[in-house]
């Protein structure tokens, strides 16, 4: 299983982080499945779960996670446990992984280099309009002290501008610099998450230089899981980030 990683983050030593893929063998959608909420065997799942561990070298194995909604709920955690009904997980504890779910939705993670937090966002497209890659930024502040110029992010392999096709009722939400036409005769666009996160991120005070885009489309890229392309039948992968 390959493994996607952060330039950025990569120069932190101290930083765990890394977001699973489906892997360059597509005899099955649910190659590399991380998630026991789709229709695989869980003995499958844990499996691959140990091998993503294993590869991202997270020593222990207190993982926060979500039972997510698409909201723009932040939830601060202490302890490991799966949380419900939130989509942002935030810690300032160093050993605790924070873990969230994806197949097309924007995963986004985000370091204070300064006050030693971490951050794991997950963001599809309602998520965005509720801004809550905003919305954790401004609570990482105010709950920490944090800086938004200390803080590093990345906003990882997802649903791209290349195939993202969404119908009127969904773009219309959107400033239009967010979005492009597919052709003259459809309603429908083509919707850039990913953008529209990192605008966000520079709403809320990141420099641009502290954020990286993976370039990654999970729809036409086969090495990710993509509920879009596979549907029911799609796996999910995680994006992780933690402290030694
Ligand atoms: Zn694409």
């Amino acid at each position: 299983m390959e493994i996607v990683k952060s330039k950025l983050l990569s120069k932190y030593k101290n930083i765990v982080h890394g977001i699973s893929t489906r892997g360059d063998k597509f005899e099955s959608t649910l190659q590399n499945n991380l998630s026991y909420s789709v229709n695989d065997d869980p003995e499958i799942v844990s499996e691959n779960r140990k091998m993503f561990y294993l590869k991202l070298r997270v020593k222990s194995l207190e993982i926060a996670s979500l039972k997510q909604i698409h909201s723009s709920n932040i939830i601060s955690v202490e302890k490991e446990g799966e949380y419900y009904n939130f989509d942002a997980l935030v810690t300032s504890n160093k050993n605790l992984f924070l873990q969230i779910s994806i197949a097309d939705c924007v995963p986004i993670i985000i370091y204070d280099s300064i006050n030693n937090i971490v951050a794991a966002v997950h963001s599809g497209w309602k998520g965005t309009l509720n801004e809550i890659t905003f919305k954790t930024v401004k609570f990482i502040c105010q709950k920490f002290n944090s800086k938004p110029s200390g803080l590093i992010a990345f906003i990882g392999p997802a649903a791209s501008v290349c195939c993202y096709e969404v119908d009127k009722e969904v773009w219309k939400n959107f400033n239009l610099k967010h979005s492009t036409k597919i052709n003259s005769k459809s309603e429908k666009r083509f919707l850039d998450l990913k953008k529209v996160n990192r605008d966000q991120l520079i709403k809320s005070g990141l420099l641009l230089k502290n954020i990286e885009i993976s370039k990654y489309c999970t729809i036409c890229n086969k090495k990710f899981h993509s509920y879009r392309r596979d549907a029911k039948n799609s796996g999910r992968m995680m994006a992780l980030i933690g402290m030694n």
